[in-house]
């Protein structure tokens, strides 16, 4: 005999039904077939909802009830041919009735009890049971219908019964000795109790029907059909990558439904199994995929076989000194939770035995911790161990294989990707058997957390960046342009999969859960929403992506000042944005500190010569133990644009303003002329080798007469240029004099910045520097006789997009 089981959405329709009658009636059958079914997706829902709000005394549950009746009886218009419909409507006609008299009655008693529930939700699967049975009849199929609850004896506790097997399976073989029908039909999740009154065998039971009759008639097979094309490596409504898994052994698949995979009930494994039963499961809507087979171990070709999850778990601690060396007390805790009937999902006890963890589902946490605190109430009297301690809004996430015993460093792996993507663990349980690794994590990370240990056990081959960008101006732009470009080339090449899914610039903002489509993204923006930086962070952090990097393409000292919440909730910040790394010394701390805390990276290369690798080359030479002494650094490509120009004969205001009408300098040229915006890099680069240093620290040797510097604005101050020419002629003269020329040279040595003008002659490196070039010799223990040098372009937006572009690759390599 074969034993099929039909879900909820696989009944959930007229076409699903048609197509669960076209897989039966061209089954190739040997010998008889039960076929277990679901009510149709949905309806045990409404059934508990309508029987909860009669309960209550409220009257919409005749909606609820309309609702439930109009879904079947447009099943049977839809199934059925007209001449044949109103007998098959007024017999299901009848059963509603009974369903209504059921409702009012508990409208009238103004209470919903255990047992009328389980009476109420009996309807579901009677219906659509019945259903299938007459349209396989009308197919022409030798078809007949059982009604379960006379094969399935349980005991009374509604809503869970517990199946009295010896009963059952003389029941179910001996009916199946004396039914004449080639299909039986059956409706699941139903049972009877002592007094034959209906119970039920939890929610999603229906698999569970199946199991019980696949095992007592020692069936070949025992076919799952749902609405995925197997069990998954995750559940596909949160992990989009997941893939069914062809085979599997009974004990994984135990762990992974224990663990959450809903798309078996946890119970049906067992009675299967002890008979070597194979259990397979199909896709309704694509029956010729593979599927996945659950039987006796086979070989495996990774170490995880799978991986799920568990929302709304609450942690039970028990703790204190009292129960150091003493036995017996997790036996009275356990004993406890047993009278309750609490499920207990997971365990976890110190080893100095001074605690015992237990996670339980939420809705048990209440009556758990009265049962506990009752236990040990003179324990806790006499201050020997302390009250239960109680934590919610958890959930559990676990790595199931038969094979990870075989393997090594699999935690590792596993808390090292949780600890990379800021996820908090709050407690770990590891089964003897090594079949499963769990932790415990905060409810609001569990998608997070399934896609990102997904991405390290099953895509290797690829990672996913998730990218928010805000500043779109000229950088922003480039970069995305950029990213657009090598979005496949990432892919392919890197493995890298760059999703941008958010971007906003001062007035609008936009994302997208499934990434912004970069050859329309400014359409799209348009499109977006206004603009409020304390929501656009606040959805950066909501969407709780892994590998999230947050970009800051702006000059902002707002959007700077979120750096910190960014990088507390393991999201990565990079950013050509000078203000945070040159703010006070404290900030600039407490950000890398937040970044190795967290787990996260903070990455500002841009800040000093945009895409040149000065920072990094530095960083390497830091971390490789190198001692920094000495930097001399052309650090602005407007200065030295504006100097390189500024040669005999040249007048200065018109270099600077030619300077400005380039785009070579800020709106504003005495930033850079100032040399504000190169006291601010030197400090970085200061900083960056170890040096405690302020903003104020800086000595800047101005070449700018006062009146110019605080000219009331651009327009005064372009007049005071004029007013000194003079003086700027003469600064020109003194340097041609001796064959030398201008540059604004930054110097870091031996704990000490400062900035200025500086004429420098031919043998000096900065002598040939070019256009809009940067040039930063390190002087350093091991580069000691002659200096490591790093030049090249260090303005514009194309080499400071595509500096951000290698950190943004970086946050995740
Ligand atoms: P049915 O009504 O057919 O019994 P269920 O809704 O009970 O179906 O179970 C199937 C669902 O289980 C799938 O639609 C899927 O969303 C969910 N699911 C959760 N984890 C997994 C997993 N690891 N593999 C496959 N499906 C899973
Ligand atoms: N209809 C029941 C439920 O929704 C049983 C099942 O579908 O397996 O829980
Ligand atoms: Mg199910």
């Amino acid at each position: 005999m074969q034993v099929l089981k039909f879900g909820g959405t696989s009944v959930g329709s007229t076409q699903a039904i048609e197509q669960v009658c076209s897989i039966i009636a061209s089954y190739k059958r040997k010998g008889r077939m039960a076929v277990v079914v679901s009510a149709m997706s949905g309806v045990t829902d409404k059934l508990i909802a309508a029987g909860q709000q009669a309960g209550q005394g409220q009257e919409q549950y005749r909606t609820i009830l309309q609702e439930i009746e109009n879904r079947h009886l447009e099943a049977i218009r839809g199934l059925f041919p007209i001449t044949v419909q109103s007998s098959l409507l007024s017999q299901v006609k009848k059963q509603l009735n009974q369903l209504e008299s059921l409702c009012d009655g508990i409208f009238q008693v103004g209470e919903l009890s255990r047992r009328s529930l389980d009476k109420l939700m009996s309807f579901g699967e009677l219906l659509s049971s019945w259903i299938v049975a007459e349209k396989l009849k009308q197919m022409g199929l030798p078809a007949g219908w059982k009604d379960s609850r006379e094969l399935i004896s349980t005991d009374a506790q509604f809503g869970h019964a517990l199946v009295d097997f010896e009963v059952t399976d003389h029941q179910v073989t001996s009916f199946f000795q004396h039914q004449p029908s080639e299909y039986v039909i059956l409706p699941g999740f139903i049972a009877s109790g002592p007094d034959k009154e209906t119970t039920t065998l939890g929610r999603g039971g229906s698999d569970y029907t199946a199991a019980i009759v696949a095992a007592a008639m020692d069936a070949s097979v025992l076919e799952i059909w749902t609405d995925v094309s197997g069990m998954m490596t995750a559940d596909p409504r949160l992990v989009p990558q997941a893939i069914a898994i062809p085979r599997i052994s009974y004990e994984e698949a135990m762990e992974l439904s224990h663990f959450g995979a809903k798309v078996i009930y946890p119970p049906t494994i067992q009675p299967v199994m002890n008979r070597r039963i194979p259990i397979w499961i199909k896709n309704t809507f694509a029956p010729d995929d593979y599927g996945t087979l659950i039987q006796d171990n086979g070989e495996k070709p990774f170490p995880v076989t799978g991986i799920s999850g568990i929302q709304k778990i609450a942690l039970l601690t028990l703790e204190g000194s009292g129960m150091v060396g003493i036995p017996g007390f997790s036996k009275r805790l356990f004993d406890a939770l047993l009278r309750e009937k609490v499920n207990v999902i997971l365990i976890t006890q110190s080893s100095s035995e001074h605690s015992i963890t237990t996670g339980v589902h939420e809705s048990d946490m209440l009556k758990a911790k009265a049962a506990i605190d009752s236990e040990f109430a003179q324990e806790i009297h006499d201050k020997r161990i302390e009250p239960l301690l109680v934590e919610r809004d958890l959930a559990i996430v676990a790595v199931v294989g038969d094979n990870m015993k075989n393997y090594h460093g699999l935690s590792g792996k596993l808390f090292g990707a949780l600890g990379r993507n800021a996820i908090n663990v709050r407690a770990i349980a590891q089964g003897s058997t090594e079949k499963n690794i769990s932790a415990v994590i905060n409810k609001a990370d569990v998608k997070k957390a399934l896609n990102v240990i997904h991405e390290v056990f099953f895509e290797s081959e690829t990672r996913q960046v998730n990218v928010f960008v805000a500043g779109t101006g000229n950088v922003g732009g480039k970069l995305l342009e950029q990213l657009q470009s090598q979005q496949s080339y990432l892919l392919q090449e890197l493995g890298l999969q760059v999703r941008i899914m958010g971007i906003a610039n001062s007035r609008k903002m936009r994302f997208s859960e499934t990434g912004i489509h970069l050859d329309n993204w400014k359409a799209d923006l348009e499109a977006g929403h206004e603009m409020d930086l304390t929501q656009f962070a606040q959805r950066v952090r909501d969407m709780n992506l892994r590998n999230s990097v947050f970009v800051d393409n702006t000059a902002s000292d707002e959007v700077a000042g979120l750096y910190s919440t960014f990088l507390q909730h393991g999201i990565s910040v990079v950013t050509c944005n000078k203000i945070a790394c040159s703010s006070e010394y404290a900030n600039y701390k407490k950000l890398k500190d937040l970044a190795r805390k967290f787990n996260a990276s903070f990455l500002f290369e841009t800040n000093v010569g945009a895409g040149l690798p000065v920072i990094n080359t530095l960083n390497d030479l830091v971390r490789s133990g190198d001692k920094v002494n000495t930097i001399e650094a052309v650090l602005s490509g407007s200065l030295n644009f504006v100097f390189n120009n500024f040669v005999n004969g040249a007048n200065f205001r018109k270099v600077v303003k030619a300077a400005q009408d380039e785009g070579y300098t800020e709106p504003d040229p005495r930033i850079d002329l100032s040399g504000k915006d190169v006291m601010r890099k030197i400090l970085i680069l200061a900083r960056e080798s170890g040096a405690v240093l302020e903003m104020k620290d800086i000595v800047n040797h101005s070449f700018l007469p006062d009146e110019a510097l605080h000219a009331k604005d651009v327009n005064a101050f372009y007049e005071q240029l004029d007013v000194h020419a003079a003086h700027f002629q003469q600064l020109l003269q003194n340097a041609s004099d001796k064959g030398e020329r201008l540059k604004f040279v930054a110097r870091y040595h031996n704990g000490e910045a400062s900035v200025g003008l500086q004429s420098v002659g031919r043998e000096h490196p900065f002598y040939q520097l070019e256009g809009k070039d940067n040039i930063v010799l390190f002087t350093t223990s091991r580069y000691a006789e002659q200096p490591l040098i790093v030049k090249g372009a260090g303005a514009g937006a194309d080499v400071t997009a595509s500096g951000i572009f290698a950190d943004i690759i970086r946050t995740v390599r």
